[in-house]
């Protein structure tokens, strides 16, 4: 077992590596009810201008402003998706409601509020502006214009857009496919009875959570067992399928700890140890054909930071996204701050606004088996190493992971 022969790798230099291995996937054409949450592969560059006739914005009239003041005879309405067909001469105007095609001849709409009418004369007041009340052709896009730049993730508005210019499918990014394994032959399906010396798999069902959120589909291996070939034969039939595996577990330097090996003989383990805390033990590998692999920690406050540091920018790269770390805001500390010796730490605090500025709150105890440190949590702050630490009162940039 060469478990503790990989060099401790720094946190911002593995990151780092993951990317540079990590592919982009290929592109598909989807149906806009399926686009939600993807990402655009190609800019959407609109065809067709919008909107692509004049149409009212009121309900009123529509006339000549030259004819302001002067009564005129009302030849008859156009209506959303019923024009009038013919056109409005010197002392004519017609019926227009909202949507309606503004009629050839008229260069203004007056609202409905502020005509007289008498029979079927209207005048309205003078004076008048032409190009008042209703929307030029290209006033909200214009034919060859880029609506939605590549690299966007698709939204309500997009989406609307996209429909609007009357694009029926998009270009996307794939989605990853994920398998997800939890290992250890102490862990049970949760709703089973742990016996004694159990537990109940709880990492599987966090890291389901954090992969859905990101955008993967995840295809769940459930337990494997610390056993190397059945480990071995769940993590191969499983390959075929996907792009990428993410395990917990098994990737301490321990016996039963078979990830590291597996994956060696699978492909190439690039990270094997981080200056990491926690998730010092934090593995990578790329495997044949463009695949690559996690094998995160087992202690679930770990597991979901490594996931936090690594996974997560890898599957969004994947995804075509422009923006691959979460957003930092300067937080002031509550809370004096220790630092680890040897390693980086993301210590997890709760936020709150005070007199402008966002103060950070330890969640207490930050043990990596207290998944208390991280519910709730609302942003990371990365405590260098040494002896120093950070003292209250310092501002520094966190990960925000939730607003308060
Ligand atoms: P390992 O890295 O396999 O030695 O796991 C370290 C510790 O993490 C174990 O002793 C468990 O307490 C915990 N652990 C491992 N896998 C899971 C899991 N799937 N769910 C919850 N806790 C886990
Ligand atoms: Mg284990």
């Amino acid at each position: 077992m060469r478990a503790s022969a990989y060099p401790l790798v720094e946190v911002d230099d593995a990151a780092a590596l993951v990317l540079e291995h990590t592919p982009v996937l290929g592109v598909e054409r989807v149906a806009l009810a399926h686009c939600i949450g993807r990402v655009l592969a190609e800019d959407l560059v609109a065809r067709e201008s919008l909107p692509l006739f004049p149409s009212s914005a009121v309900d009123g009239y529509a006339l000549r402003s030259a004819d302001a003041g002067k009564p005129l005879r009302v030849l008859g309405e156009s209506a959303a998706g019923r024009p009038f067909a013919g056109a409005i001469e010197p002392g004519t105007a017609a019926r227009i409601l909202t949507g309606g095609v503004l009629p050839d001849g008229a260069d203004c709409v007056v609202m409905v509020e502020d005509v007289r009418l008498e029979g079927d004369v209207v005048t309205a007041p003078a004076p008048l502006h032409a190009g008042i009340n209703f929307h030029r052709p290209g006033a909200d896009v214009r034919a060859g214009e880029r609506v939605v730049a590549a690299g966007t993730q698709l939204g309500a508005a997009e989406l609307g857009l996209a429909a609007a210019l009357n694009f029926p499918r998009l270009p996307v990014y794939r989605r990853p496919r994920v398998a997800l394994m939890s290992t250890g032959d102490e862990l049970v399906e949760v709703g089973e009875k742990p016996g004694r010396g159990q537990i109940v798999d709880s990492n599987r069902w966090a890291l389901l959570a954090a992969l859905r959120e990101v955008g993967a589909e995840v295809r769940s291996l459930g337990i494997g067992p610390d056993e190397a070939e059945a480990l071995r034969k769940l993590v191969v039939d499983a390959l075929r399928e996907v792009d990428v595996l993410v395990t917990s577990g098994g990737v301490s330097v321990g016996t039963h700890d078979l990830i590291k090996p597996l994956l060696e003989s699978l492909g190439t383990v690039h990270i094997g140890r981080v200056k990491l805390k926690p998730g010092k033990p934090f593995t990578f590998a790329t495997l044949p054909n463009g695949r690559i692999a996690f094998g995160l920690p087992g202690f679930p406050v770990s597991s979901l930071v490594t996931f936090e540091v690594f996974v997560r920018p890898a599957l969004r790269k994947m995804q075509g996204l422009a923006g691959l770390q979460r957003p930092t805001l300067p937080v002031r500390l509550a809370y004096d701050a220790r630092a680890n010796a040897d390693r980086t730490e993301y210590q997890r605090v709760r936020l709150r606004r005070e007199g402008g500025e966002l103060v950070a709150e330890t969640t207490g105890s930050q043990s990596s088996s207290r998944l208390m440190s991280l519910a709730g949590a609302h942003a990371l702050v990365r405590i260098p190493p040494g002896d120093e630490g950070i003292s209250a009162g310092t501002v520094v940039e966190a990960l925000i992971l939730a607003l308060p």
